[in-house]
């Protein structure tokens, strides 16, 4: 199976020399791709977080579906439903329902699961009319694949390895970590209906992903960092393209949703009051 072929293959970085811009290879493939998934696949697709151009929104859509982890509209529809579910029944993927292994890859190796859209979300009525959008939900294995064999024809194995690999590998445990591990440990800032919990370290590795109890508080909004000091690189780049004009109709976070925030702090999880 290529997805487990592809993680095995990471200990190949134990035997290919070692150099600091290979590292840097590395950080560029698993960030620019994690902006790629968050930026279009979640915030985009799955959300209607803001608006951008048919070119814009192609572009980050190739890119997120460079990660290697299947199509723009297989993955918003699956979210949805979690969001629609979170944590009860019906929830593709709850650490709570179904365990850790399958919340985190059991679910997206799952065969009923990987083979189609959900048949119970907006994003195909959204957005299945789009060929471009489509295709790349038909092909998806096409642009890691393309991305695997450029670089290893001006790389060779090295850059294979750490270009396409390893950054591979731990995006999708970064991106499974929110499913997971935000769905497990961290602080809780809202009451929300799901155990979601806000979490720096996967907020680093997912591009700001890692608000994620924020974010089931308030879905619509183009940020997860509800705050400066919680980083949010994917919210940074869609207010960049919004100064050059390439995004617009940015969704903020209401007033009243900041006046929760601070009125009052949740307890701890497994605490009721
Ligand atoms: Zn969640
Ligand atoms: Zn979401």
């Amino acid at each position: 199976m290529v997805f487990w072929g592809v993680q095995a293959a990471s200990v190949l970085v134990l035997v290919v020399p070692f150099s600091w811009p290979l590292v840097g290879l590395w950080a560029t493939s698993h960030f620019v791709r994690a902006v790629g998934l968050t930026l279009s696949f979640h915030r985009y697709f799955a959300h209607r977080a803001f608006e951008m151009s048919r070119g814009a929104r192609f572009f980050w859509a190739l890119v997120g579906t460079a990660a290697m982890q299947k199509g723009p509209l297989w993955w918003a529809g699956n979210h949805i439903d979690h969001h629609k579910y979170a944590d009860h029944e019906g929830d593709p993927h709850s650490p709570k329902l179904s365990g850790f292994y399958h919340a985190h890859v059991g679910w997206f190796l799952h065969d009923a699961r990987w083979k189609q859209v959900p048949g119970s979300n907006p994003v195909m009525r959204d957005f299945g009319h789009a060929p471009e959008l489509r295709l790349l939900d038909e092909y998806y294995w096409a642009p890691p694949l393309a991305l695997a064999v450029g670089l290893y024809l001006a790389g060779g194995l090295s850059w294979l390895v750490w270009g396409f690999v390893l950054p591979t590998t731990t995006l999708a445990h970064a991106t499974f970590a929110i499913n997971t591990v935000n769905h497990l440990w961290g602080s809780r800032r809202f009451h929300t209906r799901d155990d979601s919990t806000n979490n720096a370290l996967t907020a680093f590795f997912a591009v700001g992903e890692g608000w994620h109890n924020n974010h089931h508080r308030y879905q619509r909004a183009a940020r997860n960092g509800f705050y400066w000091w919680e980083f949010d690189v994917t919210y940074y780049v869609i207010v960049l393209m919004n100064w050059l004009g390439m995004a617009w109709h940015i969704q903020p976070v209401p007033a009243r949703i900041y006046a929760e925030a601070e009125g009052h702090r949740a307890p701890p999880l497994g605490v009721t009051e």
